[in-house]
């Protein structure tokens, strides 16, 4: 059985752990390979070789690290197909779909190969007497990323592209329940150029998710995943005087007007609700249809469209989606239908119990559709994080931005209509991050930022664009004079001002 390693100082590295966590391939249901989920000392290891690696990639002038990702995108491109068969063997995800999630990654290491613009800094000329005031951009040390499941290209990218642009030695952390794509990544990063050192991987679970939050040496901690794991992770790294930033889960809505075209919106809800099999933190699991006559007029249309679906392996090139990650996330998908069933909304389409020919020991969902979901249900408040799509009706617009503003969840949001005004107003007043106007998916382009509120974001500070840069460097302010010489100035006993 292949039993994947930890990558510390440009290698691959073995633990003495005897803690094993297994990786399925989804499609089968069979176990392919197994993980050695690290120790205390492993993450001591990594983080003192990233330590003694960090000051020398920080020296280098910012061009020349810019030209190690230029190399390293060039590499993911070479490499994309095989890349893209890895991801997809462990997760599930449709190769075309994982193609795309690690083009979102590559886009963000296009933009930090500009991140040498965005540490220019700023300076003042004559701010008093003889003085310049000028701040600079300096990169925090070692820092460190934890991230899920279900983007395992894209994310651990977020995070360590813009990192090491900013001169920062990076220990990833993935998921363990499919660590294969972020240990390639470390890899081609070394042909790229990168020292070696500069980036660690280190595989594991809580244990070694602790140990970076507790070890004094790492100076932020990114981290994407569950909410309550991400306000644990906050909370505890935050404790340690760590700058941190964990997003979390997601319930994204979908709002529809009774002017959007229904057809297009239709189209769009399918691939945003099920593509990945919903596992996708800016899936819209929630359709609201405004008045009764949008709903009467939704439903056929949601219906048909969803039987219309193609669930296959995810080498299926016809496949729209393929299975959950693991039987267990399956399970849990499972009893929140249950669990809708019981609190009395209406299913529609019930997809547990699908089977693919050749393949029934796969993690296969078909996809769920229930109508007439209400506010109160614990099924509609959580996250189900699979191919499950609620349908609410609300009578007016007021009550439909209510429903998205006042959900515990503040990811993503979409509006469907034709009416420019109402857009305007919904994109004002709505309590959530990112916003879509006819853009089921509204995930930021690179050079933005992305971050959602409420419990889907803990910490001030976006993943990459200039929040990126602003979470992994420190502003230093230096105030100088150099006096030409002449009468001693007298000192004065005051605060300095102006005037
Ligand atoms: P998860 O919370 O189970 O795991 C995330 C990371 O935390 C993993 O590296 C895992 O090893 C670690 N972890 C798990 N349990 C832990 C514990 N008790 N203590 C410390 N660390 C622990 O999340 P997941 O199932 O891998 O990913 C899916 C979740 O991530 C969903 O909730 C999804 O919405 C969310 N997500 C959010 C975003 C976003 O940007 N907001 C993006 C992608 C995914």
């Amino acid at each position: 059985m292949p039993r994947l390693t930890h990558f510390i100082a440009g290698k691959p590295t073995s633990s003495d752990t005897n803690r094993l966590s297994d990786i399925y391939n989804p499609n089968t249901g069979k176990i392919q390979a197994q993980v050695g989920l690290g120790t205390v000392e492993d993450l001591n290891l990594a983080v003192a070789i990233a330590k003694a690696a960090q000051g020398e990639w920080a020296a280098m002038n910012p061009q020349r690290r810019a030209r190690v990702l230029f190399e390293f995108k060039r590499l993911l491109e070479r490499d994309m197909d095989t890349l893209a068969h890895l991801l997809s063997s462990e997760h599930g995800k449709v190769i075309s779909d994982a193609k795309g999630d690690i083009q979102r990654g590559l886009e963000v290491v296009e933009f930090a190969c500009g991140i040498p613009h965005l540490l220019k800094g700023e300076f003042t000329q004559g701010a008093g007497p003889g003085i310049d005031v000028f701040s600079m951009r300096q990169p925090l040390g070692v820092v460190a990323g934890i991230t899920p499941f279900n983007f395992p290209a894209m994310i651990p990218m977020w995070m360590f592209a813009p990192a090491l642009a900013c001169g920062n030695a990076f220990i990833l952390k993935p998921s363990e329940r499919d660590p294969s794509v972020p240990l390639a990544l470390a890899q081609l990063l070394l042909e790229a150029g990168l020292p070696a050192g500069v980036l660690n991987v280190v595989q594991g679970d809580k244990v070694v998710v602790d140990a970076i939050l507790d070890h004094p040496d790492i100076k932020a901690v990114s981290f994407v995943g569950s909410s309550d794991i991400a306000q644990y992770v906050y909370g505890r790294g935050a404790s340690m005087g760590k700058r941190m930033q964990c997003m979390g889960g997601a319930k994204n809505h979908g709002i529809i007007l009774p002017d959007a075209d229904l057809d297009q919106t239709v189209a769009d809800i399918m691939g945003a609700a099920y593509g990945s099999a919903g596992e996708r933190c800016m899936a819209l699991p929630v359709v609201v249809a405004v008045g009764d006559k949008t709903a009467e007029a939704l439903r056929p249309r949601l219906v048909a469209a969803a039987q219309g679906l193609r669930v296959g392996i995810s080498t299926d090139a016809d496949a729209h989606y393929g299975p959950v990650v693991t039987a267990t996330h399956k399970a849990r998908i499972e009893s929140y239908i249950q669990m809708g069933i019981d609190e009395g909304a209406e299913l529609v389409l019930d997809g547990r119990g699908f089977k693919l020919q050749g393949y029934e020991d796969g993690f296969f969902l078909g996809p769920s559709l229930f109508d007439h979901v209400n506010p109160e249900m614990k099924s509609y408040q959580e996250e189900i994080f699979g191919p499950v799509l609620q349908m609410i009706r609300s009578q007016t617009f007021e009550e439909a931005i209510g429903l998205a503003s006042k959900h515990p969840y503040g990811n993503g949001v979409a509006i469907f209509t034709r009416n420019g005004d109402a857009a305007r107003e919904f994109a004002d007043q709505v309590e959530v991050g990112m916003v879509g106007i006819n853009v089921p998916i509204p995930v930021p382009v690179a050079y933005h930022s992305f971050g959602g509120w409420k419990r889907s974001g803990f910490g001030d500070l976006n993943q990459y664009g200039m929040d990126g840069v602003r979470f992994y460097t420190r502003t230093k302010t230096v105030t100088q004079r150099w006096p030409k010489g002449g009468p001693i100035v007298d000192q004065s006993f005051i605060i300095p001002t102006l005037s």
